[in-house]
């Protein structure tokens, strides 16, 4: 029995008229019913409100960006979630909606507390259907896509995969389109094939194969298996959790090292970050080493912004290129005060800090 996070981008669940993709989406439903059947644990993270919204009304005038993705998400969201009701219904499955946003997220206690809520929907048998409440969510507070959400979750609730079905097979040495360009079936654990994503996105979600890529990389790092596939095979998520040889993705191996569960949050809060310590090439090589050291005030060199105890920081080298995030075990006034002393206590402690620098791999 495994526990899998299901993202659904809104280029399968919508059609190009703004309407459901009925046939998808029941597709997928029944699928999901199979793998449930199975004693597997599921939680869906499904996109497509505001690309619904758009097939149901007719604004009466023009509306900027933030209005259109209001106004769409407001109508597009009920039209997805009373279908799939039905949908799941038919299979006796219990379906509850989260609708969230990053705030949610932002602190220890709100993660905690997001996490305590869909624990107690699998626990109690309810299948939760995730998505961002596009209605309140603000433009510079918003999930980059729906795919950062499903790697935060997945995170969250130790999945063993996470699944991020799109219109597109996985991740290919070119442009998907080109039929020199092949798929890449296998991505082991540090392995980098940036140089081979696409820009462009296509259709109606907000996320590309980029942010697909980046948030796969770091949630394999963190321990959980991750496939990229096309939400529109017949069987896709069946297959990739009992055949995965029979269906073309792009699989990515997880690191068996994995994370603690404070370090998951950590890992995918840097843009919560209340404040920026810049530290010296030394503290930089302490940091960036496989031992376990914790950030002291010896080494850093400056700090920007006011935090308090227990908020998130960002951590820069001495050039200014960025190391990581931690959680701050000091206010930025005691940082300020012991800032380059000898013998004081850490500024992050080792348990709260996470390395993403470049220069590690
Ligand atoms: N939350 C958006 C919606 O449901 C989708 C965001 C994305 O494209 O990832 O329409």
């Amino acid at each position: 029995m495994s526990r899998i996070v299901i993202k659904v981008g809104s280029n399968i669940l919508t059609r190009k008229d703004g309407m459901p993709n009925f046939t998808n989406m029941s597709s997928l439903v029944d699928q999901i019913a199979r793998l449930i059947k199975k004693s597997h644990e599921v939680v869906l993270v499904s996109s497509g409100a505001v690309a619904c919204g758009r097939g149901a009304i007719v604004p009466k005038k023009e509306l900027d960006s933030v209005e259109a993705r209001q106004l769409f998400s407001s109508i597009g969201q009920i039209r997805l979630i009373n279908l799939y009701n039905q949908l799941f219904g038919a299979y006796g499955i219990t379906i509850g909606q989260i609708l969230t946003q990053k705030e949610n997220f932002s602190s220890r206690t709100a993660y905690l507390n997001q996490r305590a809520c869909m624990i107690t929907m699998m626990e109690n048998g309810v299948l939760p259907v995730i998505n961002e409440n596009d209605t309140v969510s603000l433009t510079e507070l918003m999930f980059t896509d729906n795919d950062e959400l499903s790697g935060l979750i997945a995170t969250m609730i130790d999945a063993d995969y996470l699944i991020i079905l799109s219109n597109v097979d996985g991740i290919f040495t070119g442009n998907p389109a080109d039929p020199e360009s092949k798929l890449i079936s296998e991505i082991k654990p540090g392995k980098d094939v940036s140089e081979y994503i696409q820009a462009t996105k296509s259709g109606f979600g907000r996320g590309g194969m980029g942010t697909k890529y980046k948030i796969a990389s770091k949630v394999a790092s963190e321990g959980i298996g991750v496939k990229i596939a096309r939400g529109d095979r017949p069987d896709v998520l069946v297959d990739l959790i009992e055949n995965p040889g029979q269906v073309p993705h792009t699989n990515f191996v997880p690191s068996k090292e994995g994370l603690s569960t404070v370090k998951r949050w950590i890992a995918h809060s840097s843009s919560f970050a209340k404040g920026r310590i810049y530290i010296n090439q030394r503290a930089k090589e302490a940091l960036l080493s496989e031992s376990a050291v914790s950030l002291l005030p010896i080494g850093i060199t400056r700090i920007e912004g006011d935090w308090a105890e227990g908020d998130i920081v960002r951590i820069y080298g001495p050039s200014d290129q960025y190391i990581g995030v931690g959680k701050a075990s000091a206010d930025s006034i005691t940082a300020k005060e012991f800032l380059g002393k000898h013998g004081k206590k850490p500024v992050v402690h080792y348990d709260y800090l996470y390395i993403e620098s470049d220069d590690r791999l």
